[in-house]
């Protein structure tokens, strides 16, 4: 098992003494969440709940949760996810011990959900009952061009409000399993994704609280939560102030913040980005490590937005760019409460924060 031990783990404490920024980690298992730990990570600034959802029976539930014809179909398809996503749940809340964890509720492309070629028509109509015309039908209508600048993130749960609701239910009933069972409740911190306007996180934040009120009244065991957003679109860190009324706390997605305010597609930039830092038009790649002057901006702009309307908003980053020295001292600058990086990246994070805390 991967731990900081002799010098190295002195430093790293030396380096904590000086430290303002909290340093969280991106991580979604529960080996992860133990390595992130063993690496210094004070919470969990981002769970990709949809990294949860790469087993062949998981997949075949969402997609016939999404082709099914009525709301009774989405929720009968959801059923059999509630147990296993409250076990995943419980299991991180468990190896965090209360520690903060920010869980991002679904966002995936739907494309990843979508059957493709017949054979997976097939094997889903096996498993539905649904005819095969019928699922080609609905997929056709589901179907999209542009599927990262599509139907994903909040857009899925104002669509299939199901998923998130069982989401929500999920992260609830395990964190009262796990207040009832350690004596220590954890407090979750639900995170929208790809919100751009206020009324999506509003209507998305009701569901989440009605799901709350009906769980702590059944389980008799009601903990505190918090509900707040991605700002990952630049229109979300424009509208920052009024998102701020809805959201308790931010979480900067660098990734696709920087995908979106550059036009640059994050899957496909390696193709010409290293040539742009060749001739110099970008100092360093983008997606590696931020564009303080571009998109540094709206960062920096949403935090005073986000302030202005909540003073003491609880503010983070969860792009790649929260485990990057230049990136984290740009952060220390902005006043962010934490960065968030992969397992692995959490040394270099608190050392960098350190350092940015010194200068
Ligand atoms: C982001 O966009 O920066 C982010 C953290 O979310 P994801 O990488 O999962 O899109
Ligand atoms: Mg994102």
């Amino acid at each position: 098992e991967p731990e900081l031990a002799g010098d190295f783990a002195v430093l790293m404490e030396w380096a904590d003494k000086h430290r303002r920024m909290r340093v969280r980690t991106n991580a979604e298992t529960p080996d992860d969440c133990r390595m992130a730990r063993q690496f210094g990570a004070e919470g969990i600034g981002l769970c990709r709940t949809e990294h949860m959802f790469f087993d062949a029976n998981r997949i075949s539930a969402v997609r016939q949760m999404i082709l099914a014809d009525d709301e009774k179909g989405r929720r009968a398809a959801l059923e059999k996810l509630l147990p296993e996503q409250r076990k995943d749940f419980r299991e991180i809340f468990e190896v965090m011990a209360g520690l903060p964890c920010t869980i991002r509720l679904l966002d995936p492309p739907l494309h990843e959900f979508l059957p493709h070629g017949d054979e997976e028509f097939e094997e889903l109509a096996n498993a539905s009952g649904v005819g095969i015309d019928h699922l080609k039908r609905r997929a056709g209508e589901l179907h999209e061009f542009n599927p990262m600048l599509g139907h994903r993130g909040c857009r899925l749960g104002i669509t299939f409000p199901e998923i998130y609701e069982m989401q929500a239910r999920a992260i609830f009933e395990a964190a009262c399993e796990v207040a009832k069972d350690s004596g220590e409740a954890p407090v979750p911190e639900i995170m929208i994704p790809l919100v751009a306007t206020k009324r999506e996180l509003q209507l998305l934040k009701a569901l989440v609280d009605k799901v709350a009120g009906e769980v702590f009244e059944e389980t008799g065991c009601p903990v505190e939560y918090l509900v707040g957003t991605m700002i990952e679109l630049p229109r979300a860190a424009l509208m920052a102030g009024e998102i701020a009324e809805e959201g308790a706390f931010f979480s900067f997605g660098t990734n696709d913040l920087t995908q979106t305010t550059l036009g640059v597609s994050r899957d496909d930039a390696g193709r010409f980005l290293s040539a742009y830092v060749d001739k110099g038009i970008f100092p360093r790649d983008p997606f590696v490590s931020l564009d303080i002057d571009g998109v540094g901006q709206l960062v920096e702009l949403a935090a005073e937005r986000g302030r202005a309307t909540r003073p003491g908003i609880k503010l983070g980053i969860c792009g790649e760019h929260g485990g990057d020295p230049a990136s984290i001292g740009f952060c220390e600058k902005v006043g962010l409460d934490y960065v968030s990086a992969s397992p692995y990246r959490v040394p270099i994070a608190r050392l960098a924060a350190a350092q940015a805390s010194l200068k």
